[in-house]
């Protein structure tokens, strides 16, 4: 299998996706909590990442906002919260009884862990083994926060990371989220990859689409492997075998 790595560093494919994709951080709803909340309360990010979980950042930005203005997103806030009023409060994030579960959950332990300052302030290793514990939180949305919040040296892997990777030739088709974030990290190294994840989001929505990727746009289309069979197959003739 040919890999990106090959014919870029880490370094180089960063540089280069930092010239030509700008993120906005009012396009992420991580950023928008960190922004407006993060200072005061470090659950807010935590908070909105759950909101984030498998819908665009557009809905889980709408339910954070009304979460912010409607029931506040302090721990405790969220525990006073009555069930039904949070659910109709983040409705646009969807999967409610899911994410309105997992919002009281974490907001309950983490009160009894000794309040929101565990989260700024356990090593992060233990920090991450804490978060997986709560009931909704998986491996992507701890190492969101973790990278965000913590700069941990960890990188966080959702559907674009995952299909980028693949693509990109740095794992196997059939690589998992512990082997995908691996090679991400090793990669672009632990210094870049909190912002290197959110370059990753925005080469997947803007050229690395799941379908039709528009890699005759792309500013990697003369390193990345999988260029050469998308544009091969255009031209109507067999990509070359690696
Ligand atoms: S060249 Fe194509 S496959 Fe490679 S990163 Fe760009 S859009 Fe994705």
């Amino acid at each position: 299998m040919k890999s990106i790595a090959e014919k870029a560093s880490g370094e180089e494919v960063y540089k280069r996706l930092s010239r030509s994709l700008k993120p906005d951080w009012r396009d992420y709803v991580a950023l928008v909590a960190e922004r407006l909340d993060g200072d005061k309360h470090p659950f807010a990010v935590l908070a909105a990442i759950i909101l984030s979980q498998n819908t665009s950042d557009k809905n889980s930005i709408r339910a954070y906002m009304r979460l912010r203005e409607e029931i506040g997103v302090s721990p405790e806030d969220i525990l006073r919260a009555p069930l039904e009023r949070l659910k109709e409060v983040i409705r646009p994030a969807g999967l409610v009884n899911n994410k309105a579960m997992a919002l009281k959950e974490a907001a309950r332990r983490i009160i009894e862990a000794g309040g929101e300052k565990i989260l700024l302030e356990m090593p992060w290793r233990q920090l991450r083994e804490f978060l997986l514990s709560i009931p909704g939180v998986g491996e992507k949305t701890a190492d969101v926060f973790l990278q965000l919040v913590r700069r941990a040296p960890v990188f966080a892997v959702d559907t674009h990371a995952a299909r980028i990777a693949k693509r990109w030739g740095l794992v196997h088709e059939k690589a998992g989220y512990k082997e995908i974030s691996k090679a991400l990290l090793e990669f672009f190294g632990p210094e870049r990859s909190e912002e290197a994840h959110r370059l990753l989001i925005a080469l997947g929505r803007t050229y690395c689409r799941a379908r039709n990727p528009r890699c005759e746009e792309c500013p990697l289309r003369d390193i990345c492997p999988y260029a050469e069979k998308v544009l091969a197959a255009k031209k109507g003739s067999s990509p070359s075998r690696s």
